[in-house]
């Protein structure tokens, strides 16, 4: 039985995530989504509303589960009793950061894997720092996120008034 641990900020999840949990299924048993707190990064959502986001999304997907977690990663994958991390690769400037977190992974941790994967061209410029910018201005996001996300970031964001 080979478990995937995916972990993320999902703030809010994108189809770029969503790409990135289809792949991972295809290759492991069953994905945990393991949702970061991530106080610092002072998320516009919180970690249960990011949580029910990917649950709302993913209901009838089998073999996938959605965590909220806090801490360190290497021992949270390890007690949920997770092979591999999977991490989403989109460009070259996504590179140098998630190459020191899997190695400095692996250091604390060398029986646990970092796996690469890519998604889809179309995804690999998105982001959820773009979408909440989009949103924000009034913009549309229905091809960036599902339909319950576009609603909530609406509920969340105060909307400009167009003349
Ligand atoms: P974090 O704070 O951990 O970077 P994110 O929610 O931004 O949290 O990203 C979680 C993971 O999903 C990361 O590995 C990131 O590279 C990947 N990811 C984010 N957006 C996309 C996308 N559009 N396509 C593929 N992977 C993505």
């Amino acid at each position: 039985m080979q478990t995937a641990l995916y972990p993320g900020t999902f703030d809010p999840m994108t189809h770029g995530h969503l790409d990135i949990m289809e792949r991972a299924l295809r290759l492991f048993d069953s994905l945990i989504v393991a949702v970061a707190v991530n106080p610092y990064k002072h998320p516009l959502f919180t970690v249960e509303e990011r949580v029910e986001m990917i649950q709302e999304e993913t209901e009838s997907w089998e073999r996938i589960r959605v965590e909220p977690f806090d801490g360190l990663l290497i021992e949270y994958a390890h007690n949920m009793g997770a092979q591999s991390i999977i991490r989403g690769l989109r460009a070259v400037s996504d590179f140098e950061y998630e190459f020191q977190m899997a190695l400095t992974n692996r250091s604390l941790d060398s029986s646990i894997e970092t796996v690469f994967l890519m998604p889809s061209e179309q995804y690999t410029y998105l982001n959820s720092t773009i979408v909440k910018e989009i949103a924000h201005l009034g913009g549309n996001v229905s091809q960036f996120v599902p339909k319950g996300v576009e609603r909530r970031l609406r509920e969340k964001l105060p909307q400009p008034e167009h003349e």
